[in-house]
């Protein structure tokens, strides 16, 4: 059996982790851990009694609330799917989340193989945004400009029909909003991780596959040295 990989996203919104994570998950067969889209799948859900609440905070651009945000994660490490190796995108985002975080991993004994910063500019971001479409039955990612469907009703995965859906936060003010709270709340575990000699930098700006190669050129230094997990029996 091939050795779990787990990793986490770290950009700004519209910097392609959703992008580069359904890509890792096809890859190599992970599991892609999206907190905006755990919050999103509760918004849709008509019981779930928080689900007005975070609609507001994702429209807003504010982070929902830390002790949220950790239960919900750490109760979707703790499924057994996970023993696949996972790439978390868009968690931690705050030191409090880094910290919960490295306490949940070091219980369960697992170790992280990268922390991935990707790099983009503000305007490149705005405009990536503004063209962001996804589908609303598989989840795929689209753009308008830099990744169109072939079809403008159909998706190229899964073929359902007129079931493409845009963002509620994906409009310029929320956008702000959420540039704002990645520079204020989320940079700050920059320092965090580079401190642990786990983080790593890359060229966001480059093109969808160039990105792809660039994480798989880090995923292959870091699983030679040491401090890499054993391999799962
Ligand atoms: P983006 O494409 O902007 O990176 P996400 O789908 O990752 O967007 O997140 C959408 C929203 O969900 C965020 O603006 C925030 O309100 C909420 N959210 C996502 N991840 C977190 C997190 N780790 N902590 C708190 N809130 C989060
Ligand atoms: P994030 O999850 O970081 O918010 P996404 O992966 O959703 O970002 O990407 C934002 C938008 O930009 C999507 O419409 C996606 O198709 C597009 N995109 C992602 N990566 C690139 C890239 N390297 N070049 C051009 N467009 C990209
Ligand atoms: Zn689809």
């Amino acid at each position: 059996m091939t050795e779990a990989i787990r990793i986490i996203l770290i950009g700004p919104p519209g910097a392609g982790k959703g992008t580069q994570a359904q890509r890792l998950r096809d890859l190599h067969g992970l599991v892609h851990i999206s907190a905006g889209d755990l919050f999103r799948a509760r918004i849709k859900d008509p019981n779930d009694p928080m689900g007005q609440q975070l609609k507001a905070i994702l429209d807003s651009g504010a982070l929902v609330p830390d002790a949220v945000t950790i239960q919900m994660i750490a109760e979707r490490l703790q499924q057994a799917d996970c023993a696949k190796g996972f790439i978390l995108d868009g968690f931690p985002r705050s030191i409090a989340q880094a910290e919960a975080l490295d306490a949940m991993l070091l219980k369960h004994n697992i170790k992280l193989d990268a922390v991935i910063q990707m790099e983009v500019d503000d305007d490149k971001l705005v405009e990536r945004i503004s063209g962001r479409y996804t589908c609303g039955e598989c989840n795929t990612g689209y753009h308008d400009t830099f990744k169109p469907a072939q079809d403008a009703h159909t998706c190229d995965v899964c073929g359902a029909k007129d079931k493409f859906v845009r963002r509620s936060d994906d409009n310029a003010e929320a956008v702000r909003a959420r540039l704002k709270t990645y520079y204020n709340q989320t940079t700050p575990i920059l320092p965090y991780y580079e401190g642990k000699g786990m983080l790593k930098r890359l060229d966001g700006m480059a093109s969808m596959d160039e990105v792809t190669a660039a994480i798989e050129a880090i995923l292959k230094g870091p699983k030679d040295s040491p401090g890499k997990n054993p391999p799962r029996p």
